[in-house]
């Protein structure tokens, strides 16, 4: 078994592109169901409406503060707050709706990922924002990548 937390940022890139093609390149009809699934389920921005589901309201309500976990920002001054995929739903369809893969973010930090990959991310955020680096590592999604693994 490899152990992630030990890898460095290049080596994690090439990582995570392994499982994430592999995987990429046999989706299943579940996959697309599960991918649809989010959308049923997930919010609406704003930091009083964030959640068109009382399920997806209830999470985020349990799985956010006031602040941003990226910029540290109160999130009614970024938009309100934002549910992200973590490794994007584009290239990791069968995570929509993994929650492990999920987290809390204000909508401009949102917005500036977009579609990146988390690691490209990760990257982007040390050369841009060194200062809001160890916050992004931090919720670096080791576990679930070494879920996928095994
Ligand atoms: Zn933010």
């Amino acid at each position: 078994m490899v152990n992630i937390e030990d890898k460095e940022l290049k080596e994690l890139f090439a990582f995570a592109d392994t499982i994430g093609n592999k995987r990429y390149h046999r989706l299943t009809h579940k996959d697309f169901e599960t991918y649809r699934k989010f959308d049923y389920w997930r919010y609406i921005n704003g930091d009083f409406e964030c959640g068109t589901t009382q399920e997806s309201k209830d999470w985020v309500r349990e799985n956010s503060n006031w602040y941003c976990p990226i910029c540290g920002s109160h999130y009614s001054d970024k938009g309100g707050k934002t549910i992200d995929h973590k490794l994007p739903r584009s290239q990791y369809p069968w995570l929509s709706m993994e929650f492990r893969n999920l987290w809390v973010i204000c909508q401009v930090c949102n917005k500036e990922k977009s579609e990146m990959h988390w690691y490209k991310y990760e990257h982007y955020i040390f050369v841009h924002y060194p200062n809001l680096y160890p916050a992004v590592k931090m919720a670096r999604p080791s576990q679930l990548l070494q879920s996928l693994k095994d």
